[in-house]
C-alpha cells in the first residue's frame, strides 16, 4: 500500500497549547496554558440559543449567515468602533474568528504569496499560512511596549507580500496598536498596495482606559482591510464557533464562498444566541467583563512579580507573557515542565510564539480563570522557591 497523507500534514503539528493542557490533565493541575474565560455566558445568549432551536432554526444558514446576527453585529461595529458596515453584503458570519481567518486566506491569497505577521505571534495565523504555501514573514515588536517602527515593515516587504495580520489587542503580548502605530501600518498597506488582515477578537479586553481602534476605520483603510473577529471570547462560548469576518462585498462573497465551501455555515440556533446577546446586552456587560479581566491581570503579575516570574503587564486581551529564565530549564519548554511538574499550574513556552530563541526564556499565562482557580493558581505559583 503507498497511501500516505498529504505534504501539507507536518506543516499542521498538535500546537503547544494542546500539548500543554494534555500535560495538565495528566497531573491534574490547573490549565493556564488555555485561552479560555471561565466566565458564565449570558443569559441572554443562552435563551436566544434556546429559543431559536425550539423555534425550528436547526437547518442550513445563508453562507454569510442569518441577518438577526448581521445585523446585530453592524450595529455593534458601528457603536463600538465606528466602523459602518452594510449587513446584507459586507458582514459574512464564519465558524469562530479562525474560520474566517482562513476563509479569508483561502479567498484572497495564492501559494507563493508573502504575508507580514507582528512577532510575538498568534500560532494558528502561521499554521494556517503555511498549510497553504503561503509564507509569513516576521516583524518583531520590542518589549516593554512592544514597538515597531516604519523602517522595520520596509525591511519585511517584498514584492511578493500581499497582507499584513494585525492582531489588536494582540495574543501573546496584550498589545494594543495606538492610533500611531495604525497610520503607520495603514501608510505602509497603501503604498505597497496590500490587504490588511485583522484579528480583534480580544476588542472587548484593553485596559487602563485604553481605546480599541478598529484599523478599518482609519482613512483609506475601509477597502482594503479584513476586520476579522467573533464572539467566543466576549460571550465565553469559545465552543459555539461563532465568528465573522467584514470587508469591501467584492472580498465578503468571496470569504463567503469559501466558508461555505470548507463548512457551510456556523451552526444555526447558536448564531441566533449570540445575536440575542449582541441585541440585549449593553456597554455596562462590555465595561464589566473588561474590569474583571483588568482586576485578574494586576493580581496574577503581582503574584509572578513577587516570585520573581516577571511579566509583561499586557494592556489588553487576557495573557501576560512573564519571564521565566530564572526557573531550570535550557529551553522554554523545560521551564514550563518544570514548572507545571513543581506546582500543577501550566503555562504555555513563549518558543510557540516566536520563530528564534527569544520565546526560550518566556511563558504565556491565561488569567482570564474563575477567580477561586485564579486564587488556587496564585497560592501554588507561590510555593516556588524565590
Ligand atoms: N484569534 C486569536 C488571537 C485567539 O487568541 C483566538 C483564540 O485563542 C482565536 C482567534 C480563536 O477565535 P475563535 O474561537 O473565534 O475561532
Amino acid at each position: 500500500m503507498s497511501l500516505r497523507v498529504s505534504r501539507r500534514r507536518p506543516l499542521v503539528a498538535q500546537s503547544e497549547i494542546r500539548n500543554m493542557s494534555i500535560e495538565c490533565a495528566k497531573v491534574g493541575g490547573i490549565n493556564l496554558a488555555q485561552g479560555v474565560c471561565d466566565l458564565p455566558v449570558p443569559e441572554s445568549v443562552i435563551r436566544g440559543a434556546e429559543e431559536a432551536m425550539r423555534r425550528g432554526s436547526n437547518i442550513y444558514t445563508r453562507f454569510d449567515g442569518r441577518v438577526e446576527l448581521r445585523r446585530a453585529i453592524a450595529a455593534r461595529q458601528l457603536r463600538d468602533t465606528g466602523l459602518d458596515a452594510d449587513p446584507e453584503g459586507q458582514v459574512v458570519v464564519s465558524a469562530g474568528a479562525t474560520g474566517a481567518f482562513y476563509s479569508a486566506c483561502l479567498a484572497l491569497l495564492d501559494e507563493g504569496d508573502e504575508v507580514m505577521v507582528f512577532e510575538p505571534y498568534y500560532g494558528y495565523h502561521i499554521v494556517t499560512l503555511a498549510s497553504l504555501g503561503i509564507k509569513p514573514v516576521f516583524v518583531t515588536l520590542a518589549p516593554p511596549n512592544w514597538e515597531f517602527a516604519a523602517a522595520d515593515l520596509e525591511r519585511a516587504v517584498t514584492p511578493r507580500t500581499r497582507a499584513i495580520i494585525l492582531n489588536t489587542p494582540s495574543n501573546p503580548a496584550g498589545k494594543v496598536f495606538s492610533r500611531e502605530e495604525l497610520s503607520l501600518v495603514a501608510d505602509f498597506a497603501q503604498a505597497h498596495d496590500l490587504f490588511v488582515f485583522t484579528d480583534e477578537i480580544y476588542e472587548n479586553f484593553v485596559f487602563d482606559g485604553l481605546a480599541h481602534i478598529a484599523p478599518a476605520t482609519l482613512p483609506g483603510m475601509a477597502r482594503r482591510t479584513i476586520t476579522i473577529s467573533g464572539l467566543s471570547k466576549v460571550f465565553a462560548i469559545t465552543g459555539w464557533r461563532i465568528g465573522y469576518a467584514i470587508c469591501d462585498p467584492e472580498w465578503a462573497l468571496a470569504i463567503g464562498h469559501f466558508s461555505d465551501l470548507v463548512y457551510v455555515c456556523a451552526p444555526a440556533p447558536l448564531q441566533l444566541g449570540a445575536a440575542r446577546g449582541l441585541e440585549e446586552l449593553g456597554p455596562d456587560y462590555y465595561q464589566g467583563v473588561a474590569k474583571d479581566h483588568q482586576r485578574k491581570r494586576d493580581l496574577f503579575c503581582a503574584t509572578l512579580r513577587d516570585i520573581g516570574l516577571t511579566p509583561h503587564v499586557p494592556a489588553g486581551a487576557y495573557y501576560t507573557l512573564a519571564d521565566i529564565s530564572t526557573l531550570p530549564g535550557d529551553t522554554a519548554k523545560a521551564r514550563a515542565m518544570h514548572l507545571l511538574e513543581r506546582t500543577g499550574v501550566a503555562c504555555v513556552p513563549g518558543s510557540a510564539f516566536y520563530q528564534g530563541d527569544t520565546g526560550e526564556t518566556l511563558a504565556r499565562f491565561c488569567f482570564a480563570k474563575e477567580m477561586k482557580i485564579l486564587e488556587d493558581a496564585m497560592r501554588r505559583l507561590r510555593t516556588l522557591p524565590s
